[in-house]
């Protein structure tokens, strides 16, 4: 007992114990993954559970002459077919009432590397990480794709996806050739330049002109880079950017807003990496790592109000020691993704962005702060997250968001499940879309559908041309989903 007392007058013990305790704490934080897929008590849901539809079977194909042979025969019963990646995707463009989902995750290998010519060719189903893993060793890496590597190359190129490349344009632009099986079930080889212009609509046609089966994938050397940041105001920004687009010595960039309510869209700071002449051939790819601590980090902040002052100011920290640090291109596009993972009962985390032109950016932030509050603490809506990705602008596919050069603003956020909560995050997020239409914007369309019809054709103005194309080369409507039943039909 004596010896306990004399103990606790000792500060390093004191101290000792507050560590044992803050350890206890984060390693009993739960790191459960949101529970989603094909396997649902019957129902099939998809990133965001908000659409679970009923479904008449999932078909996962060994080889190509079986997806093919799937294909041709839904063409004969009149069955429809929906295409599914990693279901990242969030308002059902992965499955169809009634009808089959094709599993494309059996199409996973790297199928051929050609480190003279620097490409790749690889299967569909695969993901980004897997072809990460076969070329790190070659000092080779990708050009363009999302921050994180978890998705399919199917599913990304039918999203038409973008990421923090700043020079090699879009995602879609760094395909060489693909190998699909039409709506009618022939196997064809296309590029950019084939007069039937597949591509255009297979690229963000969200897997109802075919199946992608592989694709060539044009790569780039992995190379060292420098990271830099800065924190700066909201109205210096769009001006700091053209400068650095001009900087050919920058090769990736992007840039978060603050949502908490002391500096609320008004402070921002950029993350630059800067190219070194270094090749890399042996760091290793990053791994998820930390994981509690930056899961409680956005715990904290997802309350709001005081809390999410917090949280800012522990980002801010972060990012300033982060600077002058050697990053390789591969690190860079492999964001850790699990400490994201939301799953309280009652409540969704979901995904919008809105692309805005780069010149309109700072009078559309000013604007925007009628429509978001500043303090949503005591709100249900609430947003935790905005980051900024540029997307150059594509002229290429027909429901391009970037019709000039944009930034794309990535918002992280939650709303419960009562139905008036999801009706009044719908209002918020229609009045949010109305807003960016206004200034010449689009919204991204993997997401879940809160817009309305009439703001997707204002946003996608070639809808018209997407339907036309889709009834002539899928007469039989096989290739269907949710997404193009709300939309487009
Ligand atoms: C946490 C998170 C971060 C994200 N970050 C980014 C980002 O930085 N940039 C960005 O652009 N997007 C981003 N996204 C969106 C992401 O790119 C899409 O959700 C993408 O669809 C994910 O790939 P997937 O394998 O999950 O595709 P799925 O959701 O399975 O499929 C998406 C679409 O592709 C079709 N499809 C899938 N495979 C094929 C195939 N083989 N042939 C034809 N069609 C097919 C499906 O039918 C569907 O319409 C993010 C999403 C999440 C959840």
């Amino acid at each position: 007992m004596q010896t306990i007392a004399l103990l606790v007058k000792k500060p390093w013990f004191l101290g000792s114990l507050v560590v044992v305790f803050v350890s206890v704490i984060l390693w009993n934080i739960p790191i459960e993954k949101r529970k989603y897929g094909l396997t649902q008590s019957g129902l099939v849901t998809d990133y965001t559970g908000l659409l679970p539809e009923r479904i008449e079977r999932v078909v996962k194909a060994e080889n190509r002459s079986e997806l093919q042979r799937i294909v041709k025969q839904a063409n004969v019963d009149g069955q429809q077919i929906a295409i599914a990646g990693l279901q990242h995707s969030q308002g059902g463009h992965t499955y169809y009432k009634n009808g089959v989902v094709l599993d494309m995750r059996t199409f996973n290998r790297v199928l051929e590397i050609d480190e003279r010519q620097k490409t790749v060719r690889v299967e569909a189903g695969a993901t980004w990480e897997d072809v990460q893993e076969a070329i790190q060793p070659l000092g080779l890496a990708l050009k363009v794709t999302q921050s994180q590597s978890i998705f399919t190359i199917g599913g990304s190129l039918s999203v038409n996806a973008h990421g923090r490349d700043i020079r090699f344009g879009s995602m879609a632009e760094t395909i060489k050739e693909m190998t699909i099986i039409t709506p009618e079930g022939d196997i064809k080889t296309i590029t950019r330049e084939d007069p039937d212009e597949w591509m255009k609509y297979i690229f963000g046609g969200y897997g109802l002109f075919g199946v992608i089966v592989d694709v060539t994938v044009d790569v780039t050397e992995n190379k060292l880079y420098t990271v830099q940041t800065e924190k700066m105001k909201i109205d210096a920004y769009a001006s700091y950017f053209d400068q650095l687009l001009n900087d050919q010595n920058m090769a990736m960039h992007y840039a978060r807003v603050s949502v908490a309510p002391s500096s609320f869209l008004d402070e921002m700071y950029v993350i630059n990496y800067k190219q070194t002449e270094k090749r890399d051939y042996v760091t290793a790819l990053k791994k998820e790592r930390s994981v509690r601590l930056t899961k409680l980090a956005l715990d904290i902040g997802r309350h709001g109000g005081a809390l999410e002052n917090l949280f800012w100011g522990t980002q801010k920290r972060y990012i300033a020691s982060i600077d002058g640090k050697e990053i390789t291109r591969n690190n860079v596009m492999r964001s850790e993704s699990t400490f994201m993972e939301y799953t309280k009962p009652g409540r969704v985390e979901v995904l919008q962005e809105f692309f805005i032109p780069v010149h309109r950016f700072e009078a559309y932030m000013n604007e925007l702060k009628n429509i978001i509050p500043a303090n949503d603490k005591n709100e249900d809506f609430k947003i935790h997250n905005i980051t900024i990705r540029y997307a150059a602008a594509d002229p290429f596919t027909i429901l391009n968001y970037a019709k000039e050069d944009m930034f794309g603003l990535v918002v992280l956020m939650q709303h419960g499940l009562k139905e008036e909560q999801i009706s009044e995050a719908t209002s918020i997020i229609q009045n949010w879309t109305h807003l960016t239409l206004d200034h010449g914007g689009t919204y991204y369309l993997p997401y879940y559908r809160y817009q309305t019809k009439e703001q997707f054709r204002r946003s996608y103005p070639q809808w018209e041309k997407f339907a036309e194309e889709k009834l002539r080369r899928d007469p039989n409507n096989v290739f269907q989903n949710m997404f193009y039943d709300y939309y487009v039909k």
